[in-house]
């Protein structure tokens, strides 16, 4: 195969049916940003939306706001949005909490519907935060947290499980599990699984009624562009809302929460997984991140996804081949970024975001990069490779500066 020019990329931005939602994000010029994974960038519409929410809702409206503007709706009318995208029904998502404490109350309304089973199972390459709280949920509820490696997993899986927690997109790799499959397998064992979607949401098409998707949770501030410390979602079907509770009894999850009885009822359906008071101006700014995903037909966001990657694969294994690919060939098996792993990443990734391209260093070696194609361009890959063969072929990434650690990388 011949290798991509400047001009190639170019052409295929030109084709590119998605090319026009570029606009409605508001990017700083001379910035390649492939980390949006991480947190996705702030759509135009979003400052709008909040300054009004701030002086109208807020400043003018006071408490009535509640009432009036729509704020005690908020979870679930943002919840019943990611629904449409996530192929789940109207009442089956609310939009609360952080997507830990979400994953900590299904952990810990979901284990006891397998009474007698003693393990928790999961995967050790599960993104940190999720292993931890696996670890404290299954103290509390006396179980064992069993970590396997992912090609352990499904004989990991017996009559001792209680839950499996699984995050369906690897957050260092990009590898993507095949949630149908994996549920079928559980299933077997009668066991269920809680999917954390957090990089799965707003990159590659899911159907979490049609895969047998029971529980899960997801994040909003990456490819949902929620903003930052955007609030999470929380899933549960139909069929299993009123056979469980959440472990946070708060008002918000009570049946009738402005009767202010002294004893807890929980609400029936999902609102029963809401605990406190919703951060309204957050849940204003993730709403509009969600309202533009519902105008993206999913399977062209990961058609172009796939389009993305395969270009940068190409012009980094011809013009970088010391970096050595960590991400699955196969489009099916993969989710929205690529990574590349080197003893030297971390310091490679500083000197890129030096340079205005920004991807982000995770240990130990691997360098990782969004291909969010809401807003990259093929043009955007082209150049950054071209700037990361530069920093390789001159050894840039040597200079001192790149080496200081910082605390978020
Ligand atoms: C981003 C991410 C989270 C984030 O959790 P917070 O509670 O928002 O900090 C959790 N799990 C996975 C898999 C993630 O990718």
């Amino acid at each position: 195969m011949t290798m991509p020019t400047l001009e190639d990329a170019q052409a295929l931005d030109r084709a590119d049916p998605l090319a026009a939602f570029r606009q409605r994000f508001s990017l700083p010029e001379n910035v390649i940003y492939l980390d949006g994974n991480s947190l996705g960038p702030l759509p135009v519409e979003t400052p709008r939306r909040v300054a009004e929410a701030v002086a109208k809702e807020w400043g003018d409206g006071l408490v009535t706001s509640w009432n009036d503007a729509g704020w005690v709706d908020a979870p679930h009318r943002i919840g019943d949005k990611i629904a449409r995208v996530i192929g789940a029904r109207p009442g089956e998502v609310v939009v609360t909490d952080s997507t830990s404490v979400n994953l900590y109350k299904l952990i810990m309304a979901a284990a006891p519907l397998s009474p007698g089973r003693t393990e928790i199972l999961t995967e050790r390459g599960n993104f940190p935060s999720d292993l931890y709280v696996a670890e404290g949920a299954a103290r509390t509820l006396g179980l064992e947290l069993r970590v396997v490696d992912r090609d352990d997993l499904v004989g990991a899986m017996s009559s001792a499980t209680a839950l499996v927690m699984l995050t369906q997109v690897d957050y260092r790799s990009g590898y993507r599990h095949d949630i149908a499959a994996m549920n079928r397998i559980a299933a077997g064992h009668d066991v269920r699984i809680v999917w954390d979607l957090s990089h799965s949401i707003g990159t590659v098409p899911l159907d979490l009624g049609r895969d047998g998707v029971e529980l899960a949770i997801g994040c909003g501030y990456k490819h949902l562009n929620g903003g930052p410390g955007a609030p999470a979602f929380l899933y549960v079907a139909k069929a299993l809302q009123d056979k469980i509770t959440s472990p946070i009894s708060g008002w918000f999850g009570h049946a009738s929460p402005f009767v202010f009885d002294a004893r807890y009822q929980p609400a029936p359906g999902i609102s029963r997984f809401l605990a406190g008071t919703p951060p309204i101006l957050s849940m204003v700014a993730l709403e509009a991140g969600v309202d533009l995903m519902l105008e993206v037909d999913q399977n062209a966001l990961f058609a172009k996804s796939a389009q993305l990657f395969d270009l940068f694969a190409l012009l980094v294994a011809a013009r970088c081949p010391e970096l050595r690919p960590v991400s699955p060939d196969d489009p099916a098996t993969r989710g929205g970024h690529i990574s590349f792993a080197h003893d030297h990443a971390y310091e490679i990734i500083q000197a890129l975001i030096a340079r205005g391209v920004i991807g982000d260093f995770r240990t130990p070696d691997v360098a990782r990069f969004g291909i969010t194609p809401l807003y990259t361009r093929f043009e955007d890959i082209w150049r950054a490779v071209d700037i990361l063969d530069d920093i390789m072929a001159r050894k840039i990434w040597q200079e001192p500066q790149y080496a200081v650690r910082r605390v978020v990388t």
